[in-house]
């Protein structure tokens, strides 16, 4: 049996302040009548948003993982290193954690993130049935990731092995720097602008539909 939702019973909960209202059907903007925001069932244009938000994010991944994200010289001279070629820098049979936290924080969850938004976009453009539960699942583990700001932990990381290595004489930012920085802003508003709602919207529809 549906479960009645506060959309079927022309409800709507506001996204400040969680009033649940019964707004007016007359025409015109509808607003809370505790805080006065504007009311919408769901996040305005979530699916572009988020699509924009995400293809921004992919593009800049590419020059993020591809130009020096740190340039650090020595007394033997400078030298500009990439995330990966860090992540090799850093493997030692005393410094393979340290390579580890790198690899996972600045390579592998990024991508995870942009390809688990794609999943979630594409399955709800496609009004998917299945895997609700394991849908909203991910995204609050996607959402949850990104809390952590990454870019610190790969540069507090990095300069920190560095320094044991050999002594430096200066740690400077590079271009990839730069562009994995957007990496991280760019997900977060895409995990931002999307509607978990959304998930659901299909079955409701159908049970609605049958029921
Ligand atoms: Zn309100």
């Amino acid at each position: 049996m549906a479960a009645p939702t506060a959309m079927h019973q022309g409800m709507q909960s506001c996204g400040v302040c969680g009033l649940l209202s019964r707004p007016s059907l007359e025409p015109g903007v509808r607003r809370c009548p505790r805080c006065d925001e504007i009311l919408s069932f769901r996040k305005p244009n979530s699916i572009q948003r988020t699509w924009a938000f995400l293809l921004a994010a992919a593009v800049c991944y590419v020059p993020a993982n591809v130009l020096p994200v740190l340039t650090t010289t020595t007394a033997t001279g400078s030298e500009s290193d990439t995330i990966m070629q860090g992540v090799v820098l850093l493997w030692s049979p005393s410094g393979w954690p340290l390579s580890i936290i790198v690899l996972v924080a600045s390579i592998l969850i990024p991508s995870a993130k942009i390809i688990a938004l794609a999943y979630l976009l594409v399955s709800v453009q496609r009004n998917s049935l299945a895997n609700n539960e394991r849908r909203l699942r991910l995204y609050r583990t996607v959402e949850f990731i990104g809390r952590w700001s990454m870019v610190d932990v790969f540069v507090d990381t990095f300069t920190a092995a560095l320094i044991q290595l050999q002594p430096l004489m200066s740690v400077e930012p590079g271009p990839g720097l730069f562009f994995f920085a957007a990496v991280v802003v760019l997900t977060m508003l895409a995990v931002e602008s999307f509607d978990p709602r959304l998930i659901w919207d299909a079955t409701s529809a159908q049970e609605v539909g049958y029921g």
